[in-house]
């Protein structure tokens, strides 16, 4: 098999917060390494760092210690231009609750996204690939949980990144729901050929990753490999 190319690399990297005269260390001399166009899922209870670590990735902060490089070059040595340039054209971010902007309707919200981008998709045609074909002129308030989540993958997507960061993405959907939600990210993945991480507190999602990192205090504790993994539609939790 071809050994797809390292583009992401932790490499000892520590996120400590200020609160007050309170040091919270979230993140813990963590190193690790992403190749192109995989699937990783990164598990943890919460407040085990699994946000902070996913925001460092995407350049929306930066490391106390140690070094985050993307494609062989460090990100804390990218000037602010650079970095903007990082989130807007290489990153997509998608989270739990969705944040779709309230009186944009669904194409609006997802032109938004490619509005943003420097080599974007076609609006129409991704709202068609998330199977949004039929409510692309809804408001978010007319769309249930999943149906907003599909457009929120979508105003990701659109800019075509080559990581989508995605954050409890069925945090807030029931099972059911959810399972489309893991069968439409993998589909993604496929189609597009996109670096997708997915964060979350229910292990169960772990069987989907080819790899799977768990954290816990700050710090990966382990990594499981499925040489394969479980579709994502027969997930159960
Ligand atoms: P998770 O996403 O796994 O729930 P987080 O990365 O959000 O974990 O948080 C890890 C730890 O860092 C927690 O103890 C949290 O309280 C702390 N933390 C996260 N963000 C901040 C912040 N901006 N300021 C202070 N502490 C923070
Ligand atoms: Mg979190």
């Amino acid at each position: 098999m071809l050994e797809k190319r390292v583009l992401w690399k932790l490499d000892n990297v520590t996120k400590t917060y200020m609160m007050g005269q309170v040091r919270v260390t979230a993140l813990h001399e963590t190193s690790m390494e992403i190749r192109e166009g995989e699937l990783l899922v990164i598990l943890g209870p919460s407040g085990s760092g699994k946000t902070t670590l996913l925001n460092l990735l995407g350049g929306m902060d930066s490391p106390t210690g140690g070094h985050i490089f993307f494609d062989g070059e460090s990100l804390e040595g990218a000037d602010e231009r650079r970095l903007t340039a990082y989130r807007r054209d290489v990153v997509g971010f998608v989270f739990q609750f969705f944040n779709l902007i309230p009186d944009l309707t669904a194409v609006e919200n997802v032109a938004l996204g490619a509005h943003l981008a420097q080599n974007p998709l076609s609006p129409e045609s991704v709202l068609e690939e998330v199977g949004m074909a039929d409510r692309m002129n809804h408001f978010p308030s007319q769309m249930s949980g999943g149906e907003q989540q599909r457009v929120s993958i979508a105003r990701a997507v659109v800019k075509n990144p080559r990581l989508l960061l995605c954050d409890e993405p069925t945090g807030s959907l029931d099972c059911s729901t959810g399972r489309l939600i893991l069968e439409l990210l993998e589909k993604v993945n496929r189609t597009y050929g996109t670096t997708v991480v997915i964060v979350s507190h229910n292990s169960a999602i772990g069987g989907m990753g080819v790899r799977v990192a768990t954290m816990s205090s700050g710090r990966i504790a382990n990594w499981v490999t499925h040489p394969t993994p479980v579709p994502p539609g027969e997930i159960e939790w």
